[in-house]
């Protein structure tokens, strides 16, 4: 029988010892009845999310499971931060991810966040789409609180460009430069664009109105993170699985919208640590109804990895299971189930790690091994793959894979 498959990723689950945790890490020390016993369950291991000690970031891991290679389709986030607005990107396009910022009348930066701005965005991002410098159409659009978009389209753009964003206060905006031969039209274009946005947005209505208000003005936008949009075939066409997904991050709900994957937005996914993750889980279970396949991230125990608190990711950790215990006991029989990470972001590092991550494949007739799920225990388990093996291995478990040979 054909079954369906859900796949959850733990954003940044993996970890180190910590001496905090009785120098345990935080998914051996959380205590978690439901992911225990899935495990008794399921075939478990260890999964290289890229390859063994390649520091993966969010995005380069997510393409690389779902069956895009990162070295082949990757240049930058920009243009997956740009999906993740609904801004729609054409292959070629040269996207940024950008900051409203203050800068003084010398082009210093005051405030990189322009003071947190909440409100107004929105028209401060109108008064800059559309415009065009030389033959290059120019498209912005507006992110959560100072984010934002910035999408280049026309002939001869490139991706080799440094960033405007200086990414420190009292530093001037940088003179954008062509980091390889061929990119000089888009430095060119990006200065331009730079400071046109200063002329533009210092005189504009909703500034004028912050400054009366003692607030700092949005006056600038500041691109960085250039990439250039890749021609990505379509999940459902690579996989013969049609995909959604519950994700709460513009960036990786990027990567699923450039590779056809049907984004579910849910009311209190923040992506962050007060997300409510009960609430995602009733979204997968609608969602199966309709789609083959499932794709959650959890963001929470990255930001605590980011932020060196393995008690806080214990406390994540605990929430999810909670949540997965929920998934569980509403599941259709007919599903398969993998729970794994992205990458490892240790709390002793305070950043993502090359560190392998533990994986477990739930089916009804899964073979259960002596593994569980977590770094150490993960390693009795008979899996040791890598990314890229993922998506074969859903799909052999829910008896859709094609026989090769006779
Ligand atoms: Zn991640
Ligand atoms: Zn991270």
């Amino acid at each position: 029988m054909i079954k369906k498959a859900v796949l959850i990723i733990l954003d940044g689950v993996g970890d180190r010892p910590a001496n905090e945790l009785e120098g345990k890490t935080p998914l051996q020390y959380a205590n978690t009845p439901n992911l225990d016993k899935i495990a008794k369950k399921s075939t478990t291991g260890l999964m290289d999310p890229i390859a063994p000690g390649i520091r993966a970031g969010s995005d380069t891991s997510h393409m690389n499971i779902l069956g895009y290679d990162p070295y082949k389709h990757y240049s930058g986030r920009g243009p997956f931060e740009a999906a993740g607005l609904d801004m729609e990107l054409e292959p070629g396009d040269i996207a940024f991810r950008c900051n409203f910022a203050t800068v003084d009348e010398n082009m210093v930066v005051k405030d990189r966040r322009a003071g947190r701005i909440k409100e107004g965005t929105h028209e401060l991002a109108s008064a800059l789409n559309g415009m065009q410098i030389e033959d290059v159409q120019i498209f912005v659009k507006e992110g959560v609180e100072h984010r934002a978009a910035l999408v280049l389209r026309g002939p001869g753009l490139s991706p080799h460009v440094s960033d405007a964003d200086p990414h420190e206060t009292g530093k001037k905006v940088q003179e954008v430069v062509a980091l390889e031969p061929g990119a000089e039209k888009t430095a060119r274009i990006l200065n331009e664009f730079v400071r046109r946005s200063y002329d533009i947005l210092s005189t504009h209505e909703i500034n004028r109105e912050r400054e009366a208000q003692g607030k700092l003005p949005a006056n600038i936008l500041l691109p960085r993170g250039a990439g250039m949009a890749p021609h990505l075939k379509k999940f459902e066409a690579l996989h013969e699985m049609r995909g959604a997904c519950v994700v709460g991050t513009p960036l990786i709900r990027g990567i699923c919208k450039m590779a056809g994957i049907t984004p579910i937005d849910v009311p209190g996914a923040t992506g962050g640590y007060d997300t409510d993750m009960m609430a995602k889980m009733r979204a997968v279970l609608d969602a199966l109804q309709e789609f083959d396949f499932v794709l959650v991230n959890i963001k929470a125990p990255d930001i605590a990895g980011h932020d060196s608190r393995p008690r806080k990711k214990v406390e994540v950790i605990e929430r999810i299971d909670r949540a997965v215990g929920y998934l569980f006991e509403h599941l259709p029989d007919d599903v398969v189930v993998v729970i794994t990470a992205d990458h490892s972001t240790p709390c002793s590092v305070g950043d993502h790690s090359g560190d392998p991550v533990p994986v477990m494949l739930y089916a009804p007739d899964a073979r259960a091994d002596e593994g569980g799920f977590d770094e150490i225990s993960a390693a009795r388990g008979a899996l040791r793959i890598r990314g890229s093996d993922l998506m074969n291995i859903i799909k052999n478990a829910s008896n859709r894979a094609h026989k090769f040979g006779a």
